[in-house]
């Protein structure tokens, strides 16, 4: 078993202050696969330390500098890409395969992104031809402390901490307690990269102790968090005493609108996205709202894609989801499908208990309920787990009303041949994203949520200006 307590702080993996062994679970096997510390508060306040005290000369540092270490970075990331997908997998639970492609390739999609975007960016320019004598400054927020969940690790660490260095900030990484050690590789590729001491620290940590203590922290600028909305609350709380920069990127309840002019494969499309990642995403399209006149297709449909997603060990290769995270997340998604049993709606794939021939592992059966309204339990929590809720609509008027008539605000999708009624859809959508026929959005787009999912957005250059400070110059000569 791996045993990997130490931190990385001020260029060098330190020992943790005082000792607070944690055991991480495979959720494939429910046995410990690595032991790591979790960080204290003076520990915290060591790395705070580290980062405040390289944030003047990192801010100082020429954006091309700064840049071409990120360049760097990149390639020894590349390089390391199979240790990253073997600890993601093992920790939690995503099949290798997804795990060495979208899992592992998010964070170098996201990377060369920032790169391209950092290269083009005007640091400073003047405000306009009116007032030639302005100008407008782009400077680094200054300390940032980063908190990230486990669902797409690399996805989510590398949106903060690329994004927050390029943009001269210096930082304090807290991953999840689910998955510290991809996490641990990530910054062994920092160091390798070059970055002077101070400029990225790691500890890992909890959310009551460690989270807690970044997110109060008295030289700590701002926070930038991914994860629950519950956890989003509790650190605008946290934050707000001292009136911290807060960034949010938090759950979702997504609609995916099926209209009955969509093409052939959207429903089935529409469930394999459903149950990519175990339906562990923040944008998981949840909700499949669908028009009366091929409801009844559509639900044989859904059905037959249900039954060809396999379930299995995330260990080896070929297509299929793996475990949920954890036994608590078990537990929740079961309880959930029993109250979406309770409360009426129909059962057409899965349901309680493990898959067949699965007795060991948090592995939990591809469910869909049909005949559901989104007043249910169902439709309105986040499951984060692989259960699709289907609700049947009459008008485009209904489905736009229902898909928000939620508190959340991240992702929705609409499915239909008619270019100009899937554009109309979209503006009427209270989403940060829309996604249209199976068609995702660009690299460098813009990631985040309206209303409780969260406010902010990452990635691209919108994921860079998220990290600066705005200064306006008047008498510039
Ligand atoms: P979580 O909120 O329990 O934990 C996320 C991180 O926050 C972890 O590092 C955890 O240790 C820390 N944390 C928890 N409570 C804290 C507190 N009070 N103070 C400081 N830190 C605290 O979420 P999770 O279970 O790891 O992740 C799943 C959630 O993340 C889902 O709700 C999902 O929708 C959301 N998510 C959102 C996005 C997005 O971009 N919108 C992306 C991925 C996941």
């Amino acid at each position: 078993m791996l045993e990997k307590r130490e931190f990385y702080i001020n260029g060098e993996w330190v020992a943790p202050a005082e000792a607070r062994d944690h055991d991480v679970i495979n959720p494939a096997t429910e046995e410990p696969c690595a032991v790591v510390s979790l960080a204290g508060e003076a520990d915290v306040d060591k790395a705070v330390a580290a980062a405040k005290a390289a944030f003047p000369g990192w801010m100082a540092t020429p954006p091309e500098e700064r840049i071409a270490i990120v360049e760097k970075f990149l390639a020894i990331y590349k390089s390391r890409s199979e240790d990253v997908a073997q600890a993601i997998s093992m920790e939690m639970g995503a099949p290798i395969d997804l795990a060495r492609s979208a899992q592992w390739g998010a964070g170098y999609a996201h990377t060369k992104a920032f790169l391209q975007a950092a290269k083009n960016f005007e640091w400073i320019k003047p405000l306009g031809e009116h007032a030639p004598d302005t100008m407008i400054v782009h400077e680094p927020v200054g300390v940032c402390a980063l908190i990230t969940p486990w669902n797409w690790p690399m996805n989510q660490i590398s949106l903060k901490v690329i994004a927050a260095a390029i943009a001269g900030n210096t930082m304090v990484l807290k991953p999840s307690e689910e998955s510290p050690i991809d996490a641990m590789i990530f910054a062994e590729c920092v160091h390798e990269a070059g970055f002077p001491k101070g400029v990225f620290n790691l500890v890992n940590g909890d959310g009551a102790v460690t989270g807690n203590a970044l997110t109060a922290h008295k030289d700590v600028d701002m926070v930038s968090f991914t994860g629950s909305t519950r956890a989003g609350i509790a650190i605008s709380k946290n934050a707000a005493e001292t009136l911290k920069k807060v960034h949010l990127e938090l759950g979702g309840k997504g609609a995916n609108i099926v209209f009955a002019d969509a093409d052939e494969k959207a429903v089935k499309r529409g469930v394999i996205q459903m149950m990519n990642n175990t339906g562990q995403s923040c944008n998981a399209p949840s909700r499949m709202l669908v028009q009366r006149e091929i409801y009844d297709d559509a639900v044989a449909a859904a059905t037959a894609a249900a039954e060809q997603v396999k379930v299995g060990d995330p260990s080896e290769e070929g297509r299929h989801i793996g475990p949920v995270v954890n036994e608590a997340q078990w537990n929740k998604i079961q309880g959930l499908i029993q109250q979406g049993i309770d409360e009426g709606a129909r059962l057409i794939a899965g349901g309680l208990g493990r898959p067949e021939g699965l007795n060991r592992g948090y592995y939990v059966k591809p469910t869909i309920f049909a005949d559901a309204n989104n007043q249910m339990t169902i439709a309105r929590e986040e499951i984060f787990g692989p259960v699709l809720t289907m609700i049947p609509f009459e008008t485009e008027e209904e489905a736009i009303e229902i898909a928000n008539d939620t508190v959340y605000g991240l992702t929705n999708y609409v499915q239909t041949q008619d270019g100009a009624k899937a554009n109309r859809v979209a503006l009427k959508l209270r989403s940060g994203m829309v996604e249209m026929n199976g068609k995702s959005r660009g690299a460098g787009a813009p990631f985040g949520g309206m209303k409780q999912s969260g406010n902010g957005r990452e990635a691209g250059v919108w994921g860079i200006e998220d990290f600066l400070e705005v200064k306006a110059v008047g008498g510039w000569s």
